[in-house]
């Protein structure tokens, strides 16, 4: 016989069957640890038991009595339903349940309950479908946890309950103990087939049988020092808190222990990457520095001084970079990211630039061209377009290393181009971030400075989550000449007015894009799609202008087509899905409406903003939604009120959590259970400070103090973030 433990399947417990451990499943609940670190969304405090009395309509209290009668009744309409008469020493209270099928075998005559549920008055006073636990009578159980001191002396009345949580059972004729009713109850997060009664007697199961067996992931060293609750109370009171105070004791063990996890782990990623010294070594001298500068047709701005300054620095450095530079799209990102380009190409090195689609490495080549116009660095633009002689001469330039600078998309480091000297490697763009490219060049056994340039605002909290192994450059400032942009938000139905506007402002020689969510028609949302939009404005709103429409379905030539159109100024009016989001720069077009903008998250209705306000024309973003609620509405209006990318990115953290944010699961962030980096920034903080610290002291883990983490940190990311073996 095999002994049960954390590791085992949920299978192992009892009442847990194939569905039942099928259903867990879709919770990610496989093992009995599993279920341990399921931790409780919210807690329902059942500490305070009422007298029916005392209860009043609208509240939702837990009351304990005995049923005096039971049974199946007929509602209007014929529904059946399930009533119980119950009564306790000051009144009597009719409980209903929707469902007769699945209380009738538990709620009989002389049962005692204690019930938890919202309290109706019609006609008499009832208690709806309440979550009841079924106990003994007050006369014979010894008081234990669950009487409050407090609450007794309140009406001079004692409750009494069997044992919740201290593990004694009574012998198998006894009344199962109350799991739903008594004291500070757990709530946990559900799924379709999951309900809460059966996943909590479960959980409890678990927590009664196996809490003194988790081990301690922090060790104990470390759980000493930080103060922080002992594992196995700490896994008991997260679900069943004996009280307010072990419970918050309980939530900061857990929110510390997790953050801490990985920020060690990210640490550790970090000090991997840099275990490889660049092969060339780059220098910077003072004539380099001005002579690239004077290539650009502009000053750099003081911000972009400043990241120059700190790109400078990694350069310079046996180690390679590993930055990632955010700034609004326009903000003069890729200015930067050439200057460290050439600052490879001065050092007799290469570079290369990876763009996400053709069209995007294309206008980085035209602006690459016209900056270096007349100078000797050879730049080579490789995509996929390229017939087969041209692509086969260029990669032989590469591996050669008579091109200084290469331009193209992922497919770059993805096939089999070799680089002859790569010192500098720039991917922009990046949605997907993380490891991908870097860990690409590294097999290619290449270690150059990787700069990773992001448009999408990445509020600080989630930077130090999801990037805390790279070091993180910000632009927050617009270089100057840009035309203001002004943003409206309005409902669906106004649009027809705004066609005036708009005509005008393509008289005037300007351009726009219509952003719509849908490709085609669907019958199960009511909402206008591109399609339909692109027919309305070609057939009666604009028939005298050139529409084009773009979306995802279409052939990558034919969407690179209509692009070009539109930014040689040859189509009037872009319509389209969201797939205008990547960077395209067409100065011209000064209008973006976005058709049933409340679908979309903040932070992709700032990023289909920065299509727009890139020359010196005023611009115009016009938003057309139907927000349902007042806080729908509220969202919207921060683009009214704010073109700030890093405050709406803030702002759309907070609404819709990192997952959302990020798009699911793309994000690379870890799934936290306890934590919330927004609410623990705090803790968070101080996780990130301990884990440097930390392995300043034992880079390796290798001391006895540390197996325990070493172990933990190893099994919970050693995959996800590619760490390999730990230290
Ligand atoms: P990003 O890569 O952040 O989207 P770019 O580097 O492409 O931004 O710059 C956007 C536009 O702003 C380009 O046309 C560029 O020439 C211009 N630009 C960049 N820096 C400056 C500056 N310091 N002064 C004036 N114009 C600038
Ligand atoms: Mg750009």
């Amino acid at each position: 016989m095999t002994t049960t433990t954390l590791a085992s399947p949920v299978q192992y417990l009892k009442g847990v069957g194939p569905a039942r451990a099928a259903q867990l499943d879709r919770l990610g609940l496989r093992t009995i640890r599993d279920l341990l670190y399921y931790f409780p969304r919210d807690y329902s405090d059942r500490r305070h038991i009422k007298r029916i009395i005392d209860v009043d309509p609208g509240q939702t209290v837990t009351i304990m009595g005995e049923v005096r009668s039971a049974r199946v009744m007929r509602g209007r309409g014929g529904r059946r339903y399930f009533e119980a008469v119950i009564i306790d020493d000051s009144a009597v209270i009719y409980a209903t349940w929707f469902n007769p099928q699945i209380v009738r075998h538990a709620i009989k005559e002389g049962v005692h309950l204690v019930l938890t549920g919202p309290i109706k008055f019609v006609k008499k006073l009832y208690i709806t479908q309440p979550e009841y636990d079924i106990v003994e009578p007050d006369s014979d159980t010894e008081p234990d946890e669950c009487d409050e001191p407090g609450d007794a002396g309140a009406d001079g009345r004692r409750k009494r309950l069997p044992s919740a949580r201290s593990g004694v059972r009574t012998p198998s004729s006894a009344p199962p103990e109350a799991v739903h009713t008594c004291g500070i109850v757990p709530i946990y997060p559900l799924t379709e087939g999951v309900y809460l009664k059966g996943l909590r007697r479960i959980i409890k199961r678990a927590v009664d049988a196996f809490a003194d067996q988790v081990d301690d992931r922090l060790g104990p060293r470390i759980t000493a020092k930080k103060c922080l609750l002992p594992v196995a109370q700490a896994i008991r009171n997260i679900h069943y808190p004996s009280d307010d105070l072990l419970l918050s004791g309980a939530r900061r063990r857990f929110i510390y222990e997790e953050l801490f996890l990985h920020q060690v782990a990210l640490a550790l990623r970090r000090r991997k990457m840099r275990a490889e010294k660049v092969l060339h070594r780059l220098e910077i001298s003072d004539t380099m520095d001005a002579r690239i500068k004077a290539r650009f047709p502009f000053t750099l701005t003081r911000v972009q001084q400043r990241v120059i300054a700190e790109i400078r620095k990694d350069l310079v450095s046996e180690w390679p970079m590993n930055r990632l530079l955010q700034g609004d799209v326009g903000s003069g990102k890729t200015v930067v990211a050439l200057y460290a380009m050439l600052v490879a190409v001065g050092n007799r090195a290469q570079a290369a630039i990876m763009a996400p689609t053709e069209i995007l490495a294309e206008q980085h080549f035209q602006n690459v061209s016209r900056y270096l116009a007349g100078s000797k660095v050879r730049v080579a633009l490789l995509v996929g377009s390229l017939g087969r002689k041209e692509r086969d001469a260029i990669i032989a330039a590469v591996t050669s290393g008579r091109a200084d600078m290469v331009i193209g998309t992922h497919a770059l480091i993805e096939e089999d181009v070799r680089f002859s000297r790569l010192a500098v490697a720039v991917v922009d763009e990046q949605h997907k971030f993380g490891v991908l490219q870097r860990a690409d060049l590294i097999r290619k056994g290449l270690a150059p400075h990787v700069l990773v340039m992001t448009a999408t605002p990445i509020p600080r909290t989630l930077a130090m989550t999801a990037f805390g192994d790279l070091d993180v450059s910000t632009i927050d400032e617009m270089p100057p000449g840009r035309g203001k942009v002004t943003t409206v938000v309005r409902s669906t139905a106004t649009i027809d007015r705004a066609f005036g506007f708009i005509r005008e402002k393509i008289r005037e020689g300007r351009q726009a894009f219509f952003v719509y969510p849908l490709i085609d028609p669907s019958d199960k949302l009511p909402l206008e799609s591109a399609t339909e939009m692109a027919e309305r404005l070609r057939e009666t709103v604009f028939p005298d202008l050139k529409i084009g429409l773009l979306h995802g379905g279409m052939r990558p030539a034919d969407k690179d087509a209509t692009m070009r159109d539109f930014r040689n100024g040859k189509v009037h009016v872009l319509v389209s899905t969201v797939v205008v989001e990547v960077g395209i720069d067409v100065p011209n077009a000064t209008i973006m409406v976005i058709g049933h903008a409340e679908r979309y998250g903040l932070a992709q209705l700032h990023q289909l903003r920065g299509r727009i306000g890139r020359g010196a024309h005023e611009s115009y973003c016009l938003l057309f939604g139907d927000a349902r609620s007042p806080e729908a509405r509220s969202r919207l209006s921060i683009m009214e009120k704010t073109t700030d990318g890093f405050k709406i990115a803030e702002e759309d953290l907070r609404i819709r959590g990192p997952g959302e944010f990020m798009g699911t699961r793309q994000h690379g962030l870890p799934e936290f259970h306890a934590a919330d980096i927004i609410r623990d920034f705090a803790v968070l903080r101080e996780a990130r400070d301990d884990a440097a610290k930390l392995l300043e002291e034992d880079p390796a883990l290798a001391g006895p103090d540390h197996a325990a983490l070493k172990s933990s940190v190893s099994a919970l990311y050693s995959d996800r973030l590619s760490l390999g073996a730990v230290g």
